[in-house]
């Protein structure tokens, strides 16, 4: 049997996490180690490794998880003030957890470029 990703088990309640939405195709919860004052991550309930690995029949799914940032913004009252959303890729992206996941900051003013 496939061992359960780290996010596929906060999804099955197996690891507690702070969880502000769900659906039936994703799942919305707090960073455990928070880059910015809201630090959320959107994960797809398919164990889709990384945008890389990500294949045509994902597209409604990877669409979702845009539409799920909006849809958090809106709940959690920073749609307005904004935010910025971050997939990391692979090793120079800085992946650490290989379960794709949307990272979503806000309640601060974000800087460009990135480290
Ligand atoms: P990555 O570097 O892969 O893009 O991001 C992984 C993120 O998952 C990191 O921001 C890290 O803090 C977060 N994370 C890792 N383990 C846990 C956990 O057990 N619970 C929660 N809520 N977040 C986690």
């Amino acid at each position: 049997m496939i061992e359960k990703t780290l996010f596929q088990k906060i999804s099955d309640r197996e690891i507690p996490a702070s969880i502000v939405y769900e659906d039936d195709l994703c799942l919305c919860f707090k960073d455990i180690n928070p880059q910015a004052p809201i630090h959320l991550l959107i994960v797809p309930k398919k164990p889709i490794v990384r945008i890389c690995q990500a294949e045509v029949e994902d597209a409604q799914t990877l669409g979702h998880l845009l539409l799920t940032a909006k849809k958090v913004a809106e709940q959690e009252g920073f749609a307005e003030t904004g935010f910025r959303t971050v997939i990391n890729n692979g090793k120079h992206g800085g992946e650490e957890v290989p379960h794709l996941h949307l990272h979503i900051l806000a309640g601060r003013q974000m800087n460009w470029p990135p480290g």
